[in-house]
C-alpha cells in the first residue's frame, strides 16, 4: 500500500502554508484586533472570516456524524475536486481513472491541471466493474473518481464494486455524493474511518437548497483534510456562507421535508414519462433528477425550450444518446412539463 505521503504531490509535502492573522491568532478573549489591517468600522463584515470554519464544522460534524477534524469546507465541492488534483497528482505524468459518464467538473479539473483522465464505460445499466477500473490504472494512477447517485446516471454504483476498489486499489478513491441526501441506501461518509485513502464529497448544492452559497464539503481522515487545508485558499469560505449555512443545519427538518416531496414527485414524474409517446426509457434514479432516452432529444429539448422550460440534453454523452437529464422541481413545474410534453 503506498502511504499518503508518497501520494502527494513532492511540492505540496514540502509546502509550507502561509499563515494568515487569524491563523496565528485565533482566540476569543482579546477584544482589539490590530493585527489584521482591517478597518474598524463596518461591522460585522470588516472582520476576515474564520479560515478553518469551526463553528460551522462543529455543526456539520454532529449532522453528518464525523469528526471535525475529518470535514474540508469549500467554495462548493469544485474547490475540493479541483483540491484534489492539485494535491494529489503530477502534471504530465500521472493520470486519474473515472467512470464514464460522470459529472464533468471531473475532467475540466484534470484538463486545467495538465493530469491525464481515464475514463472507464459504465455497463448497460450504468453500472461499474471494479476490475474493469483497475485494469485502466497504472504505477502513475493516483485518484479513481466515482459519483454515487452519478450524474447523469441518476443510480447508486453498487457497494460492493466501490469496496472493491477501495480495498485493492492503493491510491486515493474519491465518492461524490452530492445526491446521497435524494438516496435511501448507505452511504460511503460513514466508512471514512475504516478506509484511509477515501474521500467522500458532498454539498449543500442539492437537497439542502443552497447552490447560490457556494459550499462544498469534502469529508476523510484528517491527515487528507489537513494537506486540503494547507492548500486552500486561506479564507475561501466568506462569512456570509458560514453564517447562512449555520442557520440552514438548525432546520434540518426543512431539508427532509423538501427531499420527501421531491422523491415523490420523481416517482410521480417517472411514471408519467413512460407513457408519452416521445419516451422509450426512463433509467432508475436514486437521485432528485432521472435520465430518459427520448425518440429525438434534440427536437424535445428545442420544443420545450421554446416553450420556456429548459431541461439539460445529455444526448452528446457517451452512453446517453438522445437522453435528456431531467431536474424535478415542484409540482406545478413538473406538471407543465408534463402537459407540455402532451400536448407536442
Ligand atoms: C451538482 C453537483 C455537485 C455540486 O457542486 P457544487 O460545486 O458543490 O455546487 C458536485 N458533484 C456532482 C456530481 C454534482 O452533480
Amino acid at each position: 500500500m503506498r502511504e499518503l505521503k508518497d501520494l502527494l504531490r513532492p511540492n505540496i509535502r514540502a509546502l509550507s502554508p502561509y499563515s494568515s492573522a487569524r491563523d496565528e491568532y485565533s482566540g476569543k478573549e482579546a477584544h482589539v484586533f490590530l493585527d489584521a489591517n482591517e478597518n474598524p468600522y463596518n461591522k460585522p463584515i470588516n472582520r476576515y472570516p474564520d479560515p478553518l470554519q469551526r463553528e460551522l464544522k462543529k455543526c456539520l460534524a454532529t449532522i453528518k456524524g464525523v469528526q471535525p477534524e475529518q470535514i474540508f469546507l469549500g467554495n462548493g465541492s469544485d474547490e475540493a475536486i479541483d483540491l484534489v488534483y492539485r494535491c494529489f497528482t503530477i502534471p504530465d505524468t500521472d493520470n486519474v481513472v473515472a467512470i464514464e459518464p460522470t459529472y464533468g467538473m471531473y475532467k475540466v479539473c484534470a484538463d486545467i491541471n495538465g493530469v491525464e483522465y481515464r475514463r472507464v464505460e459504465l455497463d448497460e445499466h450504468f453500472q461499474m466493474s471494479a476490475k474493469k477500473m483497475l485494469d485502466s490504472c497504472d504505477e502513475h494512477t493516483k485518484v479513481i473518481w466515482i459519483c454515487s447517485p452519478n450524474n447523469p446516471t441518476g443510480n447508486n454504483i453498487k457497494k460492493e464494486e466501490i469496496e472493491f476498489l477501495l480495498d485493492n486499489f492503493d491510491g486515493i478513491v474519491v465518492v461524490d455524493e452530492a445526491y446521497s441526501d435524494f438516496s435511501a441506501k448507505p452511504c460511503f461518509r460513514k466508512t471514512i474511518n475504516r478506509y484511509s485513502h477515501l474521500i467522500v464529497l458532498n454539498t449543500m448544492s442539492k437537497a439542502w437548497g443552497c447552490a447560490a452559497i457556494r459550499l462544498g464539503m469534502a469529508f476523510a481522515n484528517k491527515e487528507i483534510i489537513s494537506v486540503f487545508n494547507k492548500v486552500k485558499y486561506p479564507y475561501n469560505v466568506n462569512l456570509l456562507t458560514q453564517e447562512k449555512a449555520m442557520e440552514m443545519l438548525k432546520t434540518p427538518y426543512e431539508v427532509e421535508k423538501w427531499v420527501k416531496s421531491l422523491v415523490l414527485e420523481r416517482d410521480r414524474v417517472i411514471e408519467a414519462f413512460k407513457l408519452l409517446p416521445s419516451c422509450k426509457e426512463v433509467y432508475p434514479t436514486d437521485a432528485n433528477f432521472f435520465l430518459a432516452r427520448m425518440t429525438d432529444a434534440d427536437k424535445i429539448y428545442n420544443y420545450l425550450v421554446e416553450n420556456g422550460i429548459i431541461v439539460r440534453n445529455r444526448s452528446r454523452v457517451s452512453l446517453c444518446g438522445n437522453c435528456l437529464r431531467i431536474t424535478i422541481g415542484t409540482k406545478p413545474e413538473n406538471s407543465q412539463l408534463l402537459g407540455t410534453l402532451r400536448s407536442m
